[in-house]
């Protein structure tokens, strides 16, 4: 029976779509956006940033996400995926279902839907400071309903939970306070990336130069000194973010830069994935670039490691 009949047989309502043609290049690992939508509406989020493909709000049903993963896996030899959104537990059960076409997943979540057991893969929950400062950026009560479900699940459940916090200019005065807010929670590790705005972007959540970035890097440096097995980073890797160097890893226009070797599905027109210009979407300011997983990519690679580093700040 072919695929179309089996996906009438099953009840499914839209005929299964072959996945937008995205070349014959292999891609070890790649980030699929399994909805846009989201309960939150974080501040920095670049999801919903204008440029980028997201106004299909789930217009890929399960079978079809599914159908078209698996033959991009096939393809393109995707050994690694990840799972974002949108808030990626709004479709948990296809999550689940996804996760079975690859060796390796990790699941981006925003922590409010519980966090999910998935023994053998990484989990990264989202948290941007203590209460008030990460409850400014994602929502009121949002910090203590995260807190809730990091020490309701079973920390024995063969899941590796990475806490994250993306730093930008308004919340990295609290980088110290959140450490030590988390660092005796039942978590596998702590992992921070730093904000990648777009070329527009005069926000405030942007550091007016990259050298005034550095000084938080370096006590990012500090922190990782003083607890070196609960921050998931190098400091090798923060090394190369400082603004004398940091474009050595990057280049001009994004070039050098080692995550666009990953392929990031996002949901476009017509039932089918999109690709832009990097994970991050499409209208990117490569130049002010704070992605810590670029910069752990350039590391891993000046030191001969040609294998893949999963793309998420957590996992090293
Ligand atoms: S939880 Fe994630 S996807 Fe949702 S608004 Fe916040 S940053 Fe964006
Ligand atoms: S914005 Fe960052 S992650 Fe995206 S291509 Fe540029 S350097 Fe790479």
């Amino acid at each position: 029976m072919g695929a179309n009949a089996k996906a009438k047989k099953a009840g499914v309502e839209n005929e299964l779509r072959e996945p937008t043609d995205f070349g014959e290049g292999g891609y070890v690992e790649a980030q699929v956006l399994v909805t846009n939508a989201c309960n939150l509406e974080c501040s920095h989020c670049f999801v919903f940033r204008e440029d980028n493909p997201n106004s299909p709000r789930d217009k890929m049903d399960d079978a079809n996400m599914l159908h078209q993963l698996r033959l991009l896996r096939d393809k393109h030899g995707i050994k690694s995926m990840l799972f974002v959104g949108g808030e990626p537990m709004i479709r948990k059960d296809l999550v689940f279902e996804g996760m079975k076409l690859f060796d390796k997943c990790t699941i981006v979540t925003n922590g409010t839907y519980g966090i999910p057991s998935v023994p053998g893969h990484v989990v990264v929950v989202s948290l941007d400071g203590p209460e008030g400062p990460s409850d400014a950026i994602r929502g009121e009560g949002v910090f203590q309903k995260v807190k809730q479900a990091i020490f309701e699940r079973d920390p024995a459940d063969g899941t590796s939970v990475i806490m994250q916090m993306v730093l930008t200019r308004q919340n990295e005065e609290h980088l110290e306070a959140f450490v030590e807010e988390v660092k005796d929670w039942p978590i596998s590790g702590l992992a921070f990336t730093f904000y990648v705005p777009n070329r527009d972007d005069r926000s405030s959540l942007v550091w007016r130069d990259l050298r005034e970035r550095d000084r938080v890097v370096e006590r990012l440096i500090a922190l990782k000194r003083r607890y070196p097995r609960l921050i998931k980073s190098h400091v090798a890797a923060l090394e190369m973010m400082m603004s004398d160097v940091c474009m050595d890893a990057i280049g001009e226009n994004g070039e050098k830069c080692q995550l666009r070797k990953s392929l990031p599905l996002y949901m476009g027109e017509n039932g089918r994935f999109e690709r832009t210009f990097c994970c991050y979407g499409n209208d990117v300011d490569c130049e002010r670039c704070g992605a810590y997983m670029v910069f752990n990519q350039a590391y891993h690679l000046s030191q001969g490691n040609l294998g893949h580093f999963p793309i998420t700040g957590g996992t090293i």
